[in-house]
């Protein structure tokens, strides 16, 4: 009958031909193993399926052969296509034909479970619609009353099931140390054990149970008992139970034999005839065989396995040896002082691609998964993509934690899953993570020395690695960050202001041009200010020379007042700062010293902290033309002197949360990694905002807002009693801009008065602007916010806004010959400008469109320069306050270098230099 086509049955694999593919079981004391065949030396799990197979006496193909040749004699296909075709059907037609519905059998899925039955060294194979899939079926096999043997290392879906069957379905489970035969042996009784599961190595804690010594010491005390192994981690390419006398082998095919996590599958393979008649008709009846698209994906998964897994397994030895040279606890079956390494090694032909080890304290284990940047924080294993995890936080959540401890699984165990990507990169972002983490590491960074290439199925060697002599981990201390970086986003009013000042909703999002801040410890009882770009200023007080009679201290958790402390500020004018501030070159410098030192002296906690710094700021952003310099700057102050003086939980080292993107409400695109908590966040920006308030009087908090936060928001100002507030704009979509500096310097509050005078000239006429703007405000905050506004449309329309909005703004008088200029300029090229911030001169932003042609950019770029402006291409709405802590002991001189190399780049080229420096976390 059709309906019983489910499984695939091997023709070729008749009973003495497959007896001489399994190794002599071992004796009663399981002595008699010796090394296994590695897949080389395998002989040919049936004749080669390919034309070849009149001529047995070739040699037989090796497994990665047999991998990629699908090949079914018994179903050719009728056009002979190269690749198996996805029968995408239900039903076939007919009486009389092989298949006639794809719940009992499809040939895509007819063919895939062919191929995995010869990889398998198999009879019969299934796939199923998941790996917990395959073990609902094999339990199926049970009845109440039952008894199974189960380790207690098992994968936690595992374990859920098997709860299930104890509570529901009167099956008692017994959990034991597989690892130790002894505990098994005694709880087998004939009649009353069913099955044994097993899996070896074990998830997550790798460890390693005598697969082939089990199954004959269950078959020989309880004959009718079955041996189950889960053999997920290994694969076929490194396992094959059934050879070591399993009774039923499955596998998670969403794992390795898959490769890509593109799919869910299970598969389920015996020799048995009548388990197999049985698990065939369990997999018709409840109805989860593989689709006929996710067998034809699993099918080309197959095709690689060999391959994937010979690199996946050698870089997972290249981290191991990493690890467990710097002298944390791995568990990994292919190092040397792995307990079952002897065992493992005669079951199986390599140790595999998944790790574990332990760092001996939770928090940190999550500092270290939190702060690796190429390894995919995730569940599940096996692809080509290397994952970190936390295995009682993510795939073992589902077992009580009395149980996890129980079963000692610790609550600081990081998994590892090995992908394919260069393994130098992946031990680096490690080792970076680490030490971002809090761990000192020894320099010792493993050179790899072998180029990586692929192996055609010579036995496992461990990859060579060279190593510096040092070999432990000395000493596990707080990392000395001897320089801190900094750096904050400039912004752009895209709307509404001016109105702003009459209580219209004013939108502001950062720009990727930013200021930087490097700040390096001194022992010499000195700070130092270093303002490169303002003129290169710079000074140094002796700390205990400065005002401190004048300071109220602010105890940590303590916030600024509403109004600055005159006394301070008289304090700091009149004693603090040097002369050199009052040249009119330095006129800019004197508002940045004046908030700098505000800052680091109200943050004092006690009389005791008095840190001493280095401090040297620099800005991708043109100064004073309206773009948030300021504020940038204000943040980058506040940010260090919070770190400096230990208010923030920044001096401990940040670590991304997961699942953080709910809490943080105004950042929207990020191009770094987001690792900075909103509550750091908002600290360091209630103290931008104190400094902008030195240096500007009375800010609206708008700037230093998007310049710690990123992304765009709405301000609207309380104005007559109405309510005002900020909102942070979620779903936010990045967008390209063109800022360009008229250079032309202007008055701000002069432009304001202005303004104020037009309104009150023409109240009528002014009224209308106003609420003309606030429409253009609120329709752009829609438009950006809305994701389902297609995006060609959302530039399309906020370029007409941008339009209409510097008309009103041309009307109310804030426009400028430049900017006219710049104007006109842009629309020769189609594009749409606005002046931006008091405008007067200042900047003006162009919307570039996505299908904007770079020639001609260039051309316009070109254009606008030898008119005398100066452009820059910046991304609107990107991350906010970035942070990067070096870690390291460098030399004095080392250190002077650095500061050096900093004020030396070219302002262009100095984003790119920070980014290099390293792992930069953002808010
Ligand atoms: N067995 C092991 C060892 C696993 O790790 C998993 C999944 O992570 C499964 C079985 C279940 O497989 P699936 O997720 O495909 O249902």
């Amino acid at each position: 009958m059709p309906s019983e086509l489910v499984a695939f049955q091997n023709p070729f694999l008749t009973p003495p031909m497959s007896a001489i593919f399994r190794k002599n079981a071992p004796d009663a004391l399981g002595l008699s193993g010796g090394a296994y065949p590695s897949p080389s030396s395998l002989p040919p799990l049936s004749l080669p399926d390919s034309p070849a197979s009149n001529r047995p006496r070739r040699r037989p193909y090796h497994f990665s052969t047999q991998c990629a040749t699908v090949d079914n004699p018994d179903e050719k296909d009728q056009y002979g296509s190269s690749s198996v075709p996805i029968y995408q059907t239900a039903t076939f037609k007919g009486l009389d034909g092989k298949f006639d519905y794809t719940r009992s059998g499809n040939p895509t899925r007819s063919h895939l479970q062919h191929h995995l039955a010869k990889i398998y060294s198999a009879q019969h194979a299934f796939t199923v619609s998941s790996g917990m899939a395959a073990l609902d079926v094999i339990t199926r096999l049970l009845k109440a009353g039952d008894e199974v043997i189960a380790g207690d290392d098992l994968y936690g879906g595992t374990n859920r099931l098997l709860t299930y069957l104890k509570e529901h379905n009167g099956v008692t489970v017994h959990h034991v140390d597989t690892t130790n035969p002894d505990l098994i042996v005694p709880l087998v009784q004939p009649g009353k054990t069913a099955m044994v599961l097993l899996e070896s190595p074990t998830n997550p804690l790798l460890k390693i149970a005598d697969l082939e010594l089990i199954c004959n010491y269950v078959h020989r005390i309880a004959p009718d008992a079955l041996v189950v192994v889960d053999n997920t981690m290994m694969s076929p390419y490194l396992q094959r139970p059934l050879e070591l006398g399993a009774d039923i082998v499955y596998d998670s095919g969403t794992k390795y034999l898959s490769g890509h996590h593109d799919l869910m599958a299970g598969v389920v393979c015996c020799n048995r005839g009548d388990i197999g008649k049985q698990i065939g008709f369990i997999i018709n009846a409840v109805g989860n065989a593989l689709s006929p698209f996710d067998s034809f994906l699993l099918l080309r998964g197959i095709k690689t396995l060999a391959i994937r897994m010979d690199r996946q397994q050698r870089s997972a030895m290249a981290v191991a040896t990493f690890l467990d040279t710097h002298g944390f606890k791995v568990h990994y079956p292919g190092l040397q002082n792995h307990p079952g390494k002897g065992i493992h090694d005669r079951l199986a032909n390599g140790p595999g691609a998944v790790l574990s080890f332990v760092t001996g304290d939770k928090a940190l284990s999550e500092r270290i998964v939190g702060a690796t940047r190429l390894w995919g924080i995730s569940v599940s294993f096996g692809a080509v993509n290397s994952l970190i995890s936390m295995p009682c936080a993510m795939s073992h959540a589902s077992i009580d934690p009395a149980v996890r401890a129980a079963r000692g699984l610790p609550e600081d165990l990081i998994r590892l899953c090995v992908g394919i990507e260069d393994p130098q990169d992946l031990i680096d972002d490690l080792e970076n993570a680490i030490m971002e983490a809090g761990v000192t590491l020894p320099s010792i960074m493993p050179s790899i020395v072998e180029p990586f290439s692929p192996i055609r199925g010579e036995p496992w060697a461990p990859p060579p690695l060279i190593f510096a002599p040092q070999p432990v981990l000395e000493e596990r201390r707080k990392p000395t960050h001897p320089h801190w970086f900094i750096s904050a986003p400039g912004k752009v009013i895209l709307f509404g202001e001016h109105a702003v000042v009459h209580g219209v909703t004013a939108i502001g999002a950062s720009v990727d041009l930013r200021c930087y801040a490097l700040a390096s410890h001194r022992e010499d009882g000195y700070i130092s200010l270093h303002l490169p770009d303002l003129n290169d200023w710079y000074h140094e007080w002796l700390i205990d020379e400065l005002p401190w009679d004048s300071v109220t201290p602010t105890r940590i958790g303590e916030d600024h007042g509403p109004t600055l402390d005159p006394r301070l500020m008289d304090a700091i004018n009149n004693r603090a700062l040097p002369k050199s501030v009052n040249e009119e070159r330095f006129a800019r410098a004197k508002a940045a010293v004046t908030a700098f030192l505000y800052i680091y002296m109200i943050l004092r906690p006690d009389t005791k902290a008095k840190p001493s710094f280095r401090f040297t700021t620099r800005s991708t952003l043109p100064i004073g033309a309206g773009l948030g310099s300021s504020a940038s700057y204000s943040a980058c102050v506040a940010a260090v002197n919070l770190i400096f003086a230990k208010r923030t939980t920044l001096t401990e080292p940040v670590r991304r949360r997961l699942n953080s993107e709910a809490t943080i409400s105004y950042t929207i695109k990020h191009d770094g990694r987001r690792a900075i908590p909103t509550e750091v966040a908002d600290e360091v920006n209630k103290w931008a905002f104190v400094a902008e308030k030195v240096m500007h009087g009375n800010p609206s908090g708008v700037d230093n807002t998007v310049s710690v936060h990123g992304g765009a928001i709405a301000y609207k100002r309380a104005v007559n009693g109405s309510k005002g507030g900020m909102d942070g704009l979620h779903g936010f979509r990045s967008v390209k801009f063109l800022l360009t500096d008229s250079q032309v310097p202007r008055d701000t509050k002069k432009l304001v008065a202005n303004v104020a005078t037009r309104l009150k000239d023409d109240p009528n006429r002014g009224a209308d602007v106003l609420d003309a703007i606030q429409a253009i405000s609120i329709e752009g905050f829609r438009a950006l916010s809305d994701p389902e506004i297609p995006r060609e449309t959302l530039l399309a329309g906020l370029s007409k806004l941008i339009k209409q909005n510097h008309a009103f703004l041309k009307e109310l008088g804030a426009s400028h010959i430049s900017l006219e200029e710049i104007c006109e300029l842009t629309d020769e090229f189609g594009l749409c400008t606005k002046l931006t911030g008091a405008g007067g001169g200042g900047c003006a932003v162009t919307l570039i469109p996505d299908d904007f042609y770079d020639d001609s950019l260039r051309i316009l770029m070109d254009k606008l320069v030898e008119a005398g402006y100066q452009p820059y291409l910046t991304t609107v709405g990107g991350s906010g306050l970035g942070v990067y802590p070096v870690t390291g002991d460098p030399t004095p001189e080392e250190k002077e270098q650095l500061h050096r190399d900093f004020v030396g780049q070219p302002r262009m080229g100095l984003a790119k230099w920070a980014e290099e420096q390293g792992g930069w976390l953002y808010v």
